[in-house]
């Protein structure tokens, strides 16, 4: 360690045998990482190695030497590690570019925090943009969409009543994503229409196209019309929440709803089409990590088709009759009504919504959009505001 607590870096072949075959950089007070020799020789930043324009890797791996040595290395002007390998390549890499790929498992996960919430928390992290902000203000735009990925919903106000401002909202992220139901779509009464979202009787707790592969990933629904007297009342549930709780209460149940597949189904006609989906997903899926990232949920759309054992029956349905109880539990779940006016965002992989039965007339508009696109924009968005803040 040296005294005056500035980093000397150095640089060792700490290789041990064939399994480990790394060079350590020793940053002089007492850290240090490994960077694996395949990793290094594959992310050489050379111009002939990768792309100067885009940084993308420009390497073939068919003729790639998996197995290179090095043979010299040194760490140049304190801030650059330089390697020259057994083939007489050589590479150099700015120490900081290297520490920001320092191998940390769990790194990724971390990048996004969801925060999940219940009822008592609902009002504290229900939050609403005035719609002229998110259009006009790219600051604002980013609060709502951060504000979409941490907490799962989030409302904006102050819309006005045309019936084109869900596409307008779309496009400030990206593009609608059209589904069977259209780009955007009404929900309203329609005695014709073979889907219960259009009728006024309760509509129980779901996610949106479960019979989709890739599913949509946020909501965005419009009111124009709700009915002023009682009835209409949205009714949302954080799955997360749900999933959690039924962690905790009996893991096997929720271990069930991750692993037994389920047929989810729509079949029918709309917008001219006559469409028939069919996708098979356990309720719950979950990432690598074993994080939820998606929940499959709606009784109009499961199939009476259920492609398990016969013994796995008993048991998902006793884990899905926890799953329920859980999510209409008091505690959990949450209700607010809509104004005209209102257009209510929230992630269809994660919030389970309904709404209470009404009379009268309602109208809300919907349409879809793409967690790729959100996410994309999202961070475009901070890269140039970041830098906007810098100069
Ligand atoms: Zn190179």
């Amino acid at each position: 360690m040296n005294g005056d607590g500035v980093r000397r870096w150095s640089a060792t072949d700490s290789s041990d045998g064939d399994q480990h075959r790394e060079i350590r950089l020793d940053d002089g007070c007492g850290g240090g990482s490994q960077y694996p020799h395949v990793w290094l020789r594959n992310n050489c930043q050379c111009s002939l190695c990768t792309s100067t324009e885009s940084g993308f890797r420009k390497q073939v791996i068919r003729d790639f030497r998996f197995n290179s040595k090095p043979t010299q290395l040194r760490i140049i002007s304190n801030d650059k590690l330089y390697v020259k390998w057994d083939d007489s390549h050589e590479s150099t890499y700015d120490l900081q570019w290297l520490l920001k790929r320092n191998f940390n498992e769990g790194q990724e996960r971390h990048e996004n925090q969801q925060v999940k919430w219940t009822a008592e928390s609902f009002t504290t992290i229900f939050r609403s943009f005035k719609y002229d902000d998110v259009v006009k203000s790219d600051e604002t735009l980013l609060k709502w969409l951060e504000t979409l990925a941490v907490y799962g919903i989030s409302m904006i106000k102050s819309c006005g009543l045309e019936q084109n401002r869900v596409k307008e909202l779309a496009e400030r992220v990206a593009f609608l994503k059209k589904t069977q139901y259209g780009e955007t779509f009404k929900v309203e009464v329609n005695s014709d229409a073979t889907n219960l979202a259009y009728r006024s009787t309760y509509l129980q707790l779901h996610t949106d196209l479960p019979y989709y592969e890739y599913t949509p990933g946020v909501i965005l629904l419009h009111c124009i019309v709700q009915p002023e007297s009682s009835g209409g009342e949205s009714e949302v549930t954080d799955g997360l929440s749900v999933c959690d709780r039924l962690k905790e209460i009996d893991v096997d149940c929720y271990k069930t709803l991750t692993k037994v597949p389920v047929r989810w189904i729509d079949r029918g006609h709309d917008a001219g089409y006559n469409f028939h989906n069919v996708y098979v997903s356990p309720v719950i899926c979950e990432d690598s990590y074993g994080n939820v990232k998606r929940i499959n949920f709606s009784e109009h759309h499961r199939d009476s088709k259920f492609p398990v054992s016969v013994d796995k029956v008993h048991i998902w349905y006793d884990a899905i009759e926890k799953f329920v109880n859980i999510a209409y539990n008091e505690k959990i779940i949450s209700t607010f009504k809509m104004k005209p006016g209102d257009i209510l965002t929230f992630d269809n992989h994660r919030v389970l919504h309904g709404r209470k039965g009404y009379k009268g007339s309602r109208l809300l508009i919907g349409g879809y959009l793409d967690w790729d696109l959100i996410k994309s924009r999202t961070r475009v968005l901070q890269s140039q505001l970041a830098n906007k803040h810098i100069n």
